[in-house]
């Protein structure tokens, strides 16, 4: 399928590895030129030098935390306008309600809520400007079905939500939608993390904490950074403009839910 987007100019952000690296690679695949952000310099010119190999296309790199205010003022300086910007960033630590305290909730927040708001605070306007444009926020499977010790993720991705819910219908007017893109368990860098805390847990070795993991999914296995980079690309695709403030999960059917 053409997506129809080949031309265009994205920002994805977080996007060295893992999800965010599948969605730049997906947006690469159909013609989109790039600005592609991690912390990491050495990761994150590794991945631009593969993306503008396997498609042609123009990656600019920000080695920067896109958590800070200095970080994304560097990053937004780099992007100028864009017609497609991924929101993404690490998830904040597993722990106990009783452990958290106010900074971790402001981290938190910072990192996975207020974080997609600003950068959708500065980039809406030229969408809308352009009369088209596309927001995709990764945020968590979390939000529909808590992750008991991820309570900071919980919080931090449903404020999130609510903001976007809202924000969706007041821009789509002017041809601009925003969706949420809801991972389950993704074969990444943040999975393996996961999984060596459930290994450490229970004392059990790293393949026997993914199998216990991957049992719980009724795919039976963990997604790949490719499938989801996939619906990320599709959902910045022309099709798919009438998709306005949709939290969409990518679980293998792990959230036990009707709707
Ligand atoms: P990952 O494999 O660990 O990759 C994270 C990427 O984000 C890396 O490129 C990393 O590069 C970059 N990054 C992290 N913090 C950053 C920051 N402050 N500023 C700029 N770049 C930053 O993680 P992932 O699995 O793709 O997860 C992506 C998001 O989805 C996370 O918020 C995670 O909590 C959420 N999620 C993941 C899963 C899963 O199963 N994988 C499930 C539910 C939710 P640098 O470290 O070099 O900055």
């Amino acid at each position: 399928m053409d997506l129809g987007i080949k031309g265009k100019r994205a920002l994805v952000c977080a996007g060295s590895k893992g999800l965010g690296r599948g969605c730049a690679e997906a947006l690469a695949a159909a013609g989109v030129d790039l600005v592609l952000n991690a912390r990491g310099a050495e990761a994150l010119e590794a991945t631009a030098a593969a993306i503008r190999a396997a498609h042609g296309v123009t990656v600019t790199t920000v080695a920067a935390d896109i958590t800070t205010e200095a970080g994304r003022a560097e990053v937004l300086k780099a992007a100028g306008a864009v017609d497609i910007l991924v929101t993404n960033a690490g998830g904040p630590p597993p722990g106990v309600w009783s452990d958290w305290t106010r900074d971790d909730f402001i981290k938190a927040l910072d990192a996975n809520m207020l974080t997609p708001i600003a950068l959708m605070t500065a980039l809406l306007p030229g969408m809308i400007e352009a009369g088209w444009g596309r927001v995709i926020n990764i945020t968590s499977q979390s939000v529909k079905a808590p992750i008991a010790q991820l309570g900071l993720s919980n919080a931090a991705r449903t404020g999130l939500t609510g903001y976007v819910a809202g924000t969706a219908r007041q821009v789509a007017p002017q041809g601009v939608t925003i969706n949420n893109l809801l991972p389950g368990i993704h074969d990444t860098d943040r999975a393996t993390a996961l999984d060596a805390g459930v290994m450490k847990a229970e004392g059990i070795s790293a393949d026997e904490a993914r199998a216990r993991r991957a049992a719980t999914i009724p795919a039976r296995r963990y997604g790949t950074a490719a499938e989801f980079g996939a619906a990320c690309a599709f959902l910045c695709s022309v099709h798919a403009g009438f998709i306005v403030g949709q939290n969409i999960l990518l679980d293998g059917g792990a959230t036990n839910a009707t709707i």
